[in-house]
């Protein structure tokens, strides 16, 4: 078990800064997810926590020890790349085992412990089976397996589950996170997918051009987003934005948003004449007949006991996730509600 932590850590290839001073701390038995789009520093970071990349400047910390010098092999990590990535010719036992017979592990403490792993895992029953004709679901436990046979101290896992089709996913998913709740073991997840790491996750790290924007419980991240690349990134359909310029006071209550006063959650800054958005969650929006706020509705999506209806304002579109007992007609007039404690606001400068 294992406590990392990250201080000012930065990477720069040539004049191109692919991480800018990062500080988290991933405390014992916890799971991070480290979030963002594609080249945003998310394997960079993955890389120097395991050693295999150096940091140009800032310190990585194992347990309290300084280990940014040490190499990837003295850190006692395992790095996963792919789950699925297996020797097709080797049985399931010896694929699991693999990883300690490279360690020079003698052959009867071999057996003990792929047997103790492949119960955790359920694998038991197919042990002696070539992996070559395993259905997808196993070949991922049997990988997962691999990784986790050698005890290590922390995981770091790259994008893992990057190639499987949706349904696997899902499943892996909820595997992932019920193998973390038995091991407790310390776990950095490298992501592009927010449901993801919303899934998994105590902490998500959400990272934007080498930054950290925010880093909290999906919880916080979720209700209380930091910015709006953040707010934007998270959630499915994202959080909405009307977009409004006013000049904020300590006191100030509303904004007239399309001609009507939107009441406002408390305002805790003074904000000069700024170009602001107010944010507000798709499933905090109703759509009621006589809401002074109007829009035009624009399309809608069927999900069963919901749906998402588009509505057109003044301000710009908004999606609204309502009970999908009524039926909108494309151009039909309706009022927008607003649960006022819900919303946002951000400075769009
Ligand atoms: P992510 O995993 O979030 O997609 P990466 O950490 O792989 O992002 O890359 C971040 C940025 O750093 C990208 O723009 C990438 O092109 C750049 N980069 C990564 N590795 C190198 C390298 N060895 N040399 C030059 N640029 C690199
Ligand atoms: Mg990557």
């Amino acid at each position: 078990m294992a406590e990392i932590r990250i201080e000012n850590l930065r990477k720069q290839f040539e004049d191109f800064v692919a991480v800018r001073d990062s500080n988290f701390t991933v405390k014992d038995g916890e799971f991070l997810a480290l979030l963002g789009p594609s080249g945003c520093g998310k394997t960079t970071t993955l890389r120097m926590i395991a050693g295999l990349e150096l940091p140009s400047s800032g310190a990585i910390l194992l347990d309290g020890e300084d280990v940014t010098f040490n190499r990837a092999s003295a850190r006692d990590i395992a790095f996963v790349f792919q789950l699925f990535a297996l020797y097709p010719h080797m049985s399931v036992r010896g694929n699991v085992g693999f990883p300690l017979l490279s360690q020079g592990v003698p052959r009867k403490e071999i057996r003990s412990r792929v047997e103790e792993t492949a119960r955790l895992l359920q694998i038991d029953h197919i042990l002696d089976h070539s992996v070559s004709r395993l259905a997808g679901g196993d070949r991922q436990r049997v990988a997962l397996g691999r990784a986790i046979v050698r005890r290590p101290k922390c995981f770091l896992m790259d994008e893992p589950l990057g190639t499987l089709d949706a349904e696997f996913r899902d499943t892996m998913v909820r595997e992932l996170r019920e193998l973390h709740n038995r091991i407790h073991a310390t776990t950095v997840y490298v992501t592009h997918d927010q449901m993801e790491a919303m899934a998994m996750a105590d902490k998500i790290a959400v990272m934007n051009h080498g930054i950290i924007e925010q880093f909290g419980t999906p919880q916080e991240i979720y209700n209380c987003p930091a910015s709006m690349y953040v707010a934007d990134f998270i959630g499915s359909p994202p959080m909405n934005f009307l977009r409004f310029t006013s000049s904020l006071h300590r006191g100030k209550r509303s904004v007239r948003i399309d001609g009507v006063e939107v009441a406002l959650p408390a305002v805790l800054e003074d904000m000069p004449e700024a170009e602001l958005a107010l944010g507000i969650r798709p499933e905090h929006i109703r759509l009621s007949d006589h809401a002074p706020l109007r829009g035009s509705v624009y399309g809608s999506e069927y999900l069963g006991t919901n749906q998402i209806v588009t509505v057109e304002t003044g301000s710009g579109m908004l999606k609204a996730r309502i009970p999908a007992n009524r039926n909108f007609k494309i151009g039909e007039n309706v009022g927008i509600e607003l649960d006022h404690d819900k919303l946002s606001l951000f400075d769009c400068r």
